[in-house]
């Protein structure tokens, strides 16, 4: 087989056999492909696709470049989740401990942020002494002591996406169904959980930008999962707005810390809450929807969720002082507020504009080798939908870096829009997608 014939055949639309798929994914993690002829052959996958057999078949080939975890042989309930990644999405650091309450087994790989939206790695290591990388003993121990561990993406599981991710990144190939349904898949299903919970972001925030694009990702995602007999849940949600109220590291963990306490963040909450219940439902822990959400109330309420949450830290090395006194994290050196020049109903909080904004203050990084400011972010004070009254404080803006009041008044509104016209907040769970059951 020569690499030039298999870009020759795709450029011309024509599909793989898995005999072809299994050889080019070989013969790039061994590197006798080069790079150059991996980016072209994916380019041309950017616009010819393939087939829903040749995605499913890369995704097995790619599984079978590394080692399964066998989690589901060994625990009960097993369940993880994955959010293609927006801004102020703090849903797994409220999830996992909510659903390990209940009785799932949540193990989580983990990214970094990158861009303009956030990592959990990052949020997480924002809690001094938080480690994200553990022995496979410690991994092991935690998960049958806790049922919960959040770690690194180990090198282990499915390897050659790292080296096609990477590629992918520079060569503006990342945008394409079949490339990111076997990135991700590859992953999950190396990871070993029965369940796997997907949400999908779509909006001006997102990889996914219209609902059809969402849709159409979701759809390839459950065909993956099923013919490899995992049970998966995709919810397609709205990233137009951010999710939560805080933008940036240490400020999600400490809007994460009040939601597992029982505190309010409409819209965050509302995603978490509903994600956990269709995940211990599907994980068969209750028989039916409604006494899954019940249990999510319950484990809340009592305080388990929360207790979950401290013992994975403490587990993993964590300063756990700080999730009961959450004024010790190291606070942001300077603090901008934005007031609102008019008064009205917020129409529009644009993600996109919102997340650039954390990370020119600090929060984010533009290239993988950046730092971040782990106190650097944006506090939303008034979300989407909301009235605000001329010379209210809309959001409060934390960094160390000397800045203009004006430029970041002019940042944020660039992002803004105030209507007089009474509008109601638009709709987050946009679909839910459970080819198990007809909900
Ligand atoms: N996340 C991944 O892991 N892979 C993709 O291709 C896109 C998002
Ligand atoms: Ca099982």
């Amino acid at each position: 087989m020569k690499m030039i014939d298999l870009i020759l055949k795709k450029k011309l639309g024509q599909a793989h056999t898995s005999q072809e798929i299994d050889w080019l994914i070989d013969h790039y993690q061994n590197g006798s492909i080069p790079d150059y002829q991996m980016s072209a052959w994916m380019m041309a996958v950017c616009f010819q696709g393939m087939t829903d057999d040749e995605t499913i078949h890369l995704t097995r080939a790619m599984l079978n470049t590394g080692t399964r975890l066998d989690l589901a042989h060994h625990y009960a309930h097993t369940v993880d989740k994955h959010s293609t990644g927006g801004v102020g999405d703090t849903t797994s650091l409220i999830v996992g401990p909510i659903v390990a309450a209940a009785g799932c087994t949540l193990t989580k790989m983990s990214g970094r942020g990158l861009g303009h939206t956030g990592g959990t790695l990052d949020k997480l290591e924002s809690i001094p002494g938080f480690r994200i990388e553990l022995t496979n003993v410690e991994f092991q121990q935690q998960i049958a002591q806790i049922g919960l561990a959040i770690i690194g993406q180990t090198s282990a599981l499915a390897p050659v996406d790292k080296k096609i991710y990477a590629l992918r990144d520079v060569t503006a190939t990342v945008q394409s169904i079949p490339l990111i349904a076997s990135s991700i898949m590859s992953k999950k299903l190396a990871a070993g959980a029965d369940v796997i919970a997907l949400d999908i972001k779509v909006g001006n925030g997102a990889f996914m930008k219209t609902l059809e694009d969402g849709r159409q990702l979701a759809h390839m995602m459950v065909k993956i999962g099923t013919e490899f007999k995992r049970h998966i849940i995709v919810f397609l949600t709205d990233m137009n707005f951010p999710l939560g109220n805080a933008i940036g590291n240490s400020l999600e963990v400490i809007e994460a810390i009040s939601i597992l306490k029982g505190g309010e963040s409409p819209r965050l909450k509302e995603l978490c809450f509903e994600l956990s219940a269709q995940m211990i439902w599907a994980s068969g822990l209750t028989p039916t929807l409604s006494e899954a959400q019940d249990l999510v109330l319950e484990k809340v309420e009592s305080g388990e969720a929360f207790e979950k949450f401290r013992q994975m830290v403490k587990a993993q090395g964590g300063d756990v002082a700080y999730l009961s006194n959450v004024d010790l994290f190291a606070k942001a050196p300077r603090v901008y507020q934005i007031v609102a020049s008019k008064s009205g109903y917020i129409t529009n909080l644009d993600a996109l504009k919102i997340g650039q904004l954390a990370m020119y203050l600090g929060a984010g990084r533009a290239s993988k080798k950046d730092d971040i400011d782990y106190s650097a972010g944006v506090k939303l004070c008034k979300h989407i939908g909301d009235y605000v009254e001329t010379g209210e404080v809309l959001a409060e803006l934390y960094t160390s870096l000397d800045l203009h009041q004006d430029t970041l008044d002019t940042m944020f509104k660039a992002a803004l829009t105030i209507s007089s016209e009474a509008f109601a907040s638009p709709d987050l769970i946009l679909a839910v997608i459970d080819p198990n059951r007809s909900l």
